[in-house]
């Protein structure tokens, strides 16, 4: 099947009018989708079941190391949307998971934080609404590398 078919097969499983997580203004886009036991989200892709996540970057034609995880910024399990993924280390994914119930820093967190402002993967606004903190710390962290 063509790239260009099994991306229109994907936009059909996302609701980009899902959830405000607070303190998040704009929703997250939503996979209504297969998921599995864990609640993650699943595409068919090339005769395989992969995490939807990961399908996000085959379908744009990047292949992420199988050690590298999508951790969402916005800690929402069923969120695809682009500018609230970034990549990281698996410790950094279960911090990540971790901090959905319990908000403080883990390690790999300041790597994180400088990494997605770095690259341009989300705002210093954005960042400091999904950790919790200030936009001021948000900046510190930056500046103290
Ligand atoms: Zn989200």
């Amino acid at each position: 099947m063509s790239k260009s078919k099994d991306k229109a097969r994907f936009r059909k499983y996302v609701n980009k009018n899902g959830s405000i997580i607070k303190p998040l203004t704009e929703p997250c886009w939503e996979w209504t989708g297969a998921t599995d036991k864990y609640g993650r989200p699943r595409f068919w892709l090339n005769q395989k079941n992969v995490l939807a996540r990961r399908a996000i970057y085959l379908l744009e034609g990047k292949h992420p190391r199988p050690a590298k995880c999508i951790v969402a910024l916005c800690l929402n399990r069923l969120c695809l949307k682009p500018s609230h993924l970034t990549l990281g280390t698996e410790e950094e994914a279960q911090a990540m998971a971790i901090r959905s119930t319990q908000s403080k820093f883990y390690p790999g967190d300041l790597w994180l934080i400088r990494k997605v402002v770095a690259d341009d993967e989300a705002t210093v606004e954005f960042v400091a609404e999904a950790f919790e903190i200030s936009v001021g710390l948000v900046e510190q962290i930056i500046a103290a590398k």
